[in-house]
């Protein structure tokens, strides 16, 4: 295991205790060992990377289900890719024209509600292509005919988007999504980042399906772009045009392989059986602390992981849940929360990234600092003045 305390790793930075998931802010995941080996031992080498691919493409249509697969930069440089794919198909002049998409079909229909931010905008991803994102609907209420009324001659592909981070209420789900946008004959594209179904999405009608390695598979960076021959294939020619940009080494490519076969013989009821350990501790030394209510909650898009919600209750804790949540983040060592609803009052605790012990570390920070807060006459701060700070400390880096 690699030693998240090793000094020479840490010299100058501070090693993190993340329970806030999967974030590529805080270097994703842990990699598991067979991933770590498979890239220790293939960076000296040489190789084709079309072999490579080729051998990639195998594993993937293993694991998801899929006609073929191929790895590039992330899930975010998939989609642009995909997208670019159904723009082009193997037209390698326009492969090299993009992102000037004169001539070429440039629409992609997004249902609103899933127009998110996971660091980026999602639409983003698909200027990038030089293709035009066209909104369906309103944030909370998507009908069939909208898409209908959208799909044209001009429509390359359309996006679907499968996250804790869109609307999950009045959209129109995968199956139909897909039905509609296959009687156009209009391939869909699924963002699916986070997600630990690997076969359900194409299985659903998805052309395309995309995941991020270096989310719960544990891989590198690098993302996983399953689906219909003829698009991945075009998919993976743009790497002599816009993918050129979002380009994967050889380590990330084995890497990832090494991480779906991992994958494939994880022993995932004791990966759960011991998220739930640290879960049912949390939760037990937290409803002992006044103005704290933990509860155990399920994963938003039914991922098979549970998080722990720490609500506070900020006139008895004396604290607010974003004081909480920075307090941690400030101490030795830093605990990172996920704090993305925190204007809620709660955050979540995310077990799946805990170096053994590392639970019971994080269950005294939050006592000790619950417990000094009851000592002082201070009371929670505003949350508007943390989000300007933090908006400040963003726009001042390096420094
Ligand atoms: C994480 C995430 C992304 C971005 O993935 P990268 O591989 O980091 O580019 C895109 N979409 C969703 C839904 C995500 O959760």
């Amino acid at each position: 295991m690699i030693d998240n305390h090793d000094p020479r790793v840490a010299e100058g930075l501070r090693p993190i205790i993340n329970v806030s998931g999967t974030m590529t802010s805080l270097g994703a995941s842990i990699v598991v060992p067979e991933a770590v080996e498979a890239m220790r031992a293939f960076l000296p080498q040489f190789v084709e990377m079309g072999d490579l691919q080729r051998k990639a493409s195998a594993e993937i249509a293993l694991t998801c289900g899929s006609e073929a697969g191929y790895i590039t930069a992330c899930t975010a440089a998939g989609i642009t890719l995909s997208i670019a794919a159904a723009m082009t198909g193997t037209d390698l002049c326009a492969i090299e024209r993009l992102p000037d998409a004169a001539g070429l079909k440039h629409e992609v229909p997004i249902q609103m509600g899933h127009m998110c931010h996971y660091g980026a905008p999602v639409e983003q991803a698909i200027r990038l292509a030089g293709a035009k994102p066209i909104p369906i609907g309103t944030a909370t209420r998507v009908d069939e005919y909208q898409l209908a009324g959208a799909l044209n001659e001009r429509t390359a592909a359309a996006l679907f988007v499968v996250s804790h981070h869109v609307v999950h209420y009045g959209q129109i789900p995968l199956r139909r999504f897909a039905d509609i946008c296959h009687a156009r004959g209009v391939p869909v594209v699924v963002d699916a980042a986070s997600e630990y179904d690997l076969t359900g999405f194409l299985n659903q009608g998805a052309d395309v399906a995309i995941y991020s390695a270096h989310k719960f598979l544990g891989g590198p960076t690098a993302g996983i772009v399953a689906g219909r021959k003829d698009l991945i294939r075009a998919a993976y020619l743009q790497n002599s045009g816009i993918g050129r940009k979002m380009k994967v080494g050889k380590e990330s490519v084995i890497g990832t392989i090494a991480a779906l076969r991992a994958w494939r013989q994880r022993d995932h009821a004791a990966v759960r059986a011991r998220e739930r350990r640290a879960l049912d501790l949390w939760r037990e030394r937290f409803s002992q602390l006044p103005g704290l209510l933990a509860t155990i909650v399920p994963d938003p898009t039914a991922n098979p992981l549970d998080r722990l919600e720490l609500r506070v209750d900020a006139a008895r804790a004396k604290l607010a849940a974003w004081d909480l949540a920075d307090r941690l983040a400030a101490g030795e060592p830093p605990v990172i929360v996920r704090d993305h609803e925190v204007e809620h009052g709660y955050f979540l605790l995310d077990p799946c990234n805990l170096h053994p012990g590392q639970e019971l570390t994080v269950a005294e920070r939050v006592e000790t600092i619950c417990r000094a807060a009851q000592q002082d006459s201070g009371t929670a701060t505003s949350l508007a003045e943390r989000q300007a700070r933090r908006q400040a400390a963003m726009l001042t880096w390096p420094d």
